[in-house]
C-alpha cells in the first residue's frame, strides 16, 4: 500500500520489518521506497555517514567528493524525488556545465564539448565534413534507446525473460541493436578518430570495452550530449544529504557504525541481522553492500546463490587509483571535467580487461570542482581529483601508487603548462585496498560489475536470493548496473519487488 506524498507517516503493522544493509544510493533508494509503501525500515551502515562510494571528506578547507563526480541523466533524479512529492531543488541547486567537459588529445590539442547542440554540431563539422548530419541521425536513434532503455528496460527486475514478452518491448529490444557492439555502431556513423573517441568515452562509465558493450548503450551519448553534464552546488555529496533527509522524512531509521557481520536464520529465512554490537530483528533483508561480500562472508555456503567459481568468471568493471589533491593556487588550462586521452586507449583497455596489470601509459581523468564551486576549496586554491582506471584485483602498494602519481603529475604539468606538484598542500591516495577495507569490494572494484552483453538484465546476479526466502539484493552488482542513476533505480526496483511479494 502506498502512502500519498505529504501524508503523515504510518507503519503498516501487518508488514514485516525491513533491514537494509548499507546507506549508499541503492540502499537509501530501497529504504525510502519501502518506507513510503508503509514498511518499517532500518538501515544499518558500516560507516559513520551515508553515501557509500559517494561519501565526502573535508580537510584543510577542501571538501572532496570521494567517488562520483559526473551528474548525468538528471531526469532519473527528478523522477526519484518526484515520486515522493519533492524535487531536486528542494535539496540541492543544480547547474548545467558549459563546456560539459574537455578532452585533452595531446600538447595544445584540447577539445571542449559545448553544452548546446548547434555548437556541438559545428565542432563535429570542423573535424569531419558531413558529421553533424550523422550526429543528428545517431542521436535520434540514441534518444529512442534512452526512452525505452531508461524509462522501461532498466526498471525490469531481470527475474526472467517473460518480463520482456510484451510485443512492443520485444520489437524495441531488437531495434535497440542489442546484438551489435558500440565499437561497430560508432564506426557506422563516423570516421574521424577524435569523434570516435568522444562517442566511445561514455562507455567507460559502464565498465567495459566498446567491443563488448551492446550498441543499446549509445543511449549514453544521448545522456551526454542532449541531456548534459550537471553539477550540484556544494558537491555530489549534496545528493546524498538530500536522499538521507528524504528517507528520514519518510520514516527510515539510520543506524551508523553498524557493520553487519552475520545473520541468524531459521528454515531458509533470516530472522536476525547481527552487527558487532547489536542484533536486529528482521522480516525482510535488503543487502546493498557488495553482493559478493554478503554472499561469501555473511552467509554459510548452503545459503549462497552463487559459487566462488561463478564470481571468478564475472567481468568486473575497473577499479581506480585516485588522488585527492589540495592545491595552494588556481590552476590554468583545466575545466571542471578533463579527460586526458593523450595516450592510446586500446593498450590501456587491454591492461584492464584482457591481461590485468598496472597500465603502461594510462588515460586518466581530472575533476576540478573548485572551478565551478568556490565552497569546495579555500580562496585562491584548487580542489582536484585525479582518477586512473585500473584492473580490479591488482597488487596495491604505496610504491606503486607513488609511481603513478609521478607519472600523471608529470603529464598533467606538461599538458596544462604549469607547475603543480610543488603547490600540493594536501594529498591522499585511494585504490584497491581502500575499496576492500571501506566497502568489502570484490577484487577492490570501484564500479561493480561491467555491463557486457553476457552480464545484462537476467544474466546479472539476481536481486532475489535463490536460497534465502526473505533476502534481496540491490546496488551496482545487480540490475541494472553501475553508476549513480542505475543504483537509484536498482533500489526502487527491489522495493517494488518486495512490495509485490509481501502485499
Ligand atoms: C571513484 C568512483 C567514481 C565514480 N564516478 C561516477 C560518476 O561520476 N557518475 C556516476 O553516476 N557514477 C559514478 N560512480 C559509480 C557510483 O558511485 C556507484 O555505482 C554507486 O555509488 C554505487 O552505489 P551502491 O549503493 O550500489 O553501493 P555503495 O555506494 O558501495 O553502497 C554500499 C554501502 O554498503 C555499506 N556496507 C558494506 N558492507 C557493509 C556491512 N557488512 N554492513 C553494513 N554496511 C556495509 C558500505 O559502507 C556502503 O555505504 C563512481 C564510483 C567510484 C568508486
Amino acid at each position: 500500500m502506498l502512502i500519498p506524498a505529504g501524508k503523515e507517516f504510518k507503519y503498516m503493522k501487518e508488514q514485516p520489518k525491513v533491514v537494509v544493509i548499507g546507506a549508499g544510493f541503492s540502499g537509501m533508494a530501497a529504504a525510502t521506497s519501502l518506507a513510503h509503501r508503509g514498511f518499517r525500515v532500518q538501515v544499518l551502515e558500516k560507516h559513520d555517514k551515508p553515501g557509500g562510494r559517494a561519501r565526502s571528506f573535508s580537510v584543510q578547507g577542501f571538501t572532496f567528493d570521494m567517488g562520483p563526480s559526473w551528474y548525468w541523466m538528471p531526469d532519473v533524479f527528478d523522477k526519484y524525488f518526484g515520486q515522493f512529492g519533492k524535487s531536486t531543488a528542494d535539496f540541492y541547486k543544480l547547474q548545467r556545465l558549459d563546456p560539459s567537459y574537455t578532452v585533452i588529445f595531446g600538447p595544445d590539442d584540447f577539445m571542449s564539448i559545448p553544452a548546446q547542440m548547434p555548437q556541438i554540431e559545428s565542432l563535429f563539422e570542423s573535424l569531419e565534413s558531413g558529421s553533424s548530419k550523422q550526429l543528428a541521425a545517431f542521436l535520434k536513434q540514441a534518444a529512442y534507446k534512452y526512452e525505452v532503455g531508461i524509462n522501461n528496460l532498466v526498471y525490469k527486475p531481470g527475474r526472467s525473460l517473460t518480463e520482456f514478452l510484451d510485443w512492443k518491448l520485444l520489437l524495441d529490444v531488437f531495434r535497440l541493436d542489442v546484438l551489435q557492439s558500440m565499437h561497430q555502431h560508432v564506426r557506422k556513423y563516423f570516421r574521424n578518430e577524435k569523434i570516435i573517441k568522444l562517442m566511445e568515452f561514455p562507455i567507460l562509465f559502464l565498465g567495459a570495452m566498446p567491443q563488448n558493450t551492446p550498441a543499446l548503450y549509445s543511449l549514453m551519448n544521448y545522456a551526454d550530449m542532449a541531456l548534459g553534464t550537471w553539477y550540484p552546488q556544494g558537491g555530489m555529496f549534496k545528493i546524498v544529504e538530500g536522499m538521507e533527509a528524504l528517507a528520514k522524512a519518510e520514516g527510515v531509521e539510520f543506524l551508523y557504525n553498524q557493520e553487519v557481520v552475520s545473520f541468524k536464520t531459521d528454515k531458509k529465512t533470516i530472522n536476525q541481522v547481527v552487527t558487532a554490537t547489536h542484533t536486529f530483528e528482521a522480516g525482510i533483508v535488503v543487502a546493498s553492500a557488495d553482493y559478493h561480500h554478503v554472499e561469501s562472508k555473511l552467509l554459510p555456503p548452503n545459503q549462497r546463490s552463487y559459487s566462488e567459481a561463478y564470481w571468478q568468471k564475472r567481468v568486473m568493471a575497473p577499479s581506480s587509483l585516485i588522488f585527492y589533491l589540495g592545491i595552494n593556487k588556481r590552476l590554468e588550462n583545466l575545466q571542471h571535467h578533463n579527460l586526458f586521452f593523450d595516450e592510446d586507449f586500446e593498450p590501456h583497455a587491454r591492461e584492464i580487461y584482457e591481461r590485468p596489470q598496472w597500465p603502461s601509459n594510462p588515460l586518466f581523468y581530472v575533476s576540478a570542482p573548485s572551478i565551478t564551486d568556490a565552497t569546495v576549496a579555500p580562496a585562491g586554491c584548487e580542489n582536484i581529483f585525479v582518477l586512473i582506471p585500473v584492473a580490479p584485483g591488482l597488487e596495491d602498494t604505496s610504491a606503486i601508487r607513488e609511481k603513478y602519481y609521478d607519472l600523471v603529475m608529470q603529464r598533467l604539468e606538461k599538458l596544462t603548462k604549469q607547475a603543480i606538484r610543488e603547490h600540493v598542500v594536501y594529498k591522499r591516495s585511494y585504490a584497491h585496498q581502500d575499496f576492500i577495507t571501506d566497502y568489502h569490494a570484490f577484487k577492490g572494484n570501484a564500479y561493480g560489475l561491467a555491463n557486457t552483453l553476457k552480464q545484462t538484465a537476467i544474466l546479472k546476479p539476481s536481486l532475489k536470493s535463490k536460497k534465502v526466502k526473505n533476502l534481496f539484493y540491490t546496488g551496482q552488482l545487480t540490475v541494472p548496473g553501475p553508476g549513480v542513476p542505475p543504483s537509484l533505480i536498482s533500489g526502487q526496483v527491489v522495493a517494488q519487488e518486495i512490495a509485490q511479494a509481501y502485499s
